[in-house]
């Protein structure tokens, strides 16, 4: 049989990625101010991936079938195809149920958490919604005997068959992702690390997140708040393969969570030095599970840049949205040690808290120029649907349009801040943080020691 995964985007000129906020992606529109808008263009043409899981699907299909990726809804394979796979997201929402409305002549199944929220909003007259973590059903589908075309037809008229392939598989089972033949046609890259490596691998740790913040974000939704872990040696084997295969060592973890579980992550580090695998890499983790040694170890295993979420400086806010955080000092002191061994630091910050007044947002900006971080990022509150805090503001929603719940705007009617203001403290914080001397120095500094090694 043949599929196509048919992956749409809307056109924009900012950097969208599916894969990000627990696969309801992210848009980065930094604003639109001059500064924001060359930022803008800068982080569009720097960093490029799709859903991991779909490349698993692809590499999980590719065992016994025939599998085309595509971003082109004209694509002419579609004509010629089985089945498609469509995966959704709250970025690319109308421009995905469009084009599902203009593909009348094939049956489709649409993957991602997002149409598991939203099913009827992804239900035609041949598509079927895959819930939950979709790369699960298929690789159950594809270990029995039933992927052929006559039972895959009975799915399309009772989708209720396909409740026997939900069953959990452990993460170890899973065939690596479809690297190989994505990077042939498209750019896999972040270049905000090791710039000496074109290829920036996307690879998964560990699944899951127990935090407490869980109320307002998605990736407990995507993948539970239990931990799953792969085994250390199959994550291995990963690295190895594809710095064989594509001859990069520049690895992108994308665990919501890196370093949750201590001994996992000591053991990874050991490994990974101990077979002098010589490998960069970047993880997003808590500033809770950074201490001395765990700092010494991922610096020795290659770790160059960590993403930790600092929120906003006001207590106040962070009590309000249930955010577990460690206190100011701490946060300085563990940032700076980064710094000092050799890790790039990015702090993210989210502004239009609820509980954010312009006073809170303007503190917040300086703090995060107080800190000793290379980068910041600033994104905005937003009140995801199918998260639990949605149905606080659910009546206050503003905006008509889900490709703009991007975490860059405001959708809601805020209590202290207009949409307006909140987009022009976006560009303020862009601008404040980025664009002085010492900033401008410091980026550019890494980016030739980083490329040239000087
Ligand atoms: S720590 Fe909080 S924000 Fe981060 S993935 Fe877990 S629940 Fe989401």
């Amino acid at each position: 049989m043949k599929f196509v995964i048919l992956d749409v985007y809307p056109s924009k000129k900012h950097r969208l990625i599916k894969d990000t906020a627990g696969g309801y992606g992210t848009g980065n529109d930094f604003g639109n101010s001059f500064f924001s808008k060359l930022l803008n263009l800068y982080v569009d043409n720097n960093i490029g991936m799709p859903a991991i899981e779909i490349m698993i699907i692809s590499s999980i299909l590719k065992e016994k079938h025939e599998v085309h990726y595509t971003r082109d809804a004209t694509d002419k394979e579609i004509k010629n195809c089985d089945y498609i796979i469509l995966p959704s997201s709250i970025i690319a929402h109308e421009t995905e149920v469009e084009t599902l409305s203009k593909l009348e002549n094939n049956k489709i199944f649409v993957t991602g958490i997002f149409a598991t929220t939203m099913r009827d909003k992804y239900l035609t007259k041949n598509s079927i919604v895959v819930k939950n973590e979709a790369d699960t059903f298929f690789f159950n589908l594809n270990k029995s005997d039933k992927i052929n075309k006559n039972f895959l037809d009975k799915i399309f008229l009772d989708p209720d068959l396909m409740n026997d392939f939900y069953s959990p598989v452990s993460l170890d089972d899973f065939p690596f992702p479809d690297w190989g033949s994505y990077s042939k046609i498209y750019p896999l890259r972040n270049n905000f690390f090791n710039l000496k490596e074109k290829i920036a691998i996307p690879i998964l740790g560990t699944r899951g997140c127990p935090y407490s913040c869980f109320f307002y974000c998605t990736y407990p939704l995507q993948q539970g708040r239990k931990v799953r872990a792969r085994s250390v040696d199959n994550i291995i084997d990963e690295i190895k393969f594809w710095k064989k295969k594509l001859g990069t060592s520049k690895f992108v973890f994308r665990d919501p969570v890196f370093s949750i579980n201590r001994k996992h992550t000591i053991d990874f580090c050991n490994k990974v030095i101990e077979q002098k695998l010589d490998i960069s890499f970047m993880v997003e983790t808590h500033l809770n599970n950074l201490d001395d040694e765990m700092i010494g170890l991922l610096s020795k295993a290659g770790l160059e840049l960590v993403y930790v979420g600092v929120e906003s400086s006001s207590h106040v806010v962070l009590k309000d949205m249930q955010r577990f955080t460690v206190e100011h000092d701490k946060q300085y002191k563990v940032i700076k040690k980064c710094e000092d061994a050799g890790i790039k630091v990015k702090t993210m910050f989210i502004i239009g808290n609820p509980e954010d007044t312009e006073d809170t947002i303007i503190q917040s900006i300086e703090y995060s120029k107080y800190l000793p971080s290379l980068y910041s990022q600033f994104s905005v509150f937003t009140p995801y649907p199918g998260t639990p805090v949605y149905n606080d503001y659910k009546d206050l929603i503003t905006e008509k349009k889900l490709e703009n719940f991007n975490q860059y705007n405001l959708t809601f009617k805020h209590n202290n801040l207009t949409e307006k203001r909140i987009s022009e403290l976006k560009s303020k914080a862009y601008f404040k943080f980025y664009f002085n001397f010492k900033k401008v120095f410091q980026i550019l500094n890494y980016f030739f020691q980083s490329k040239y090694g000087f």
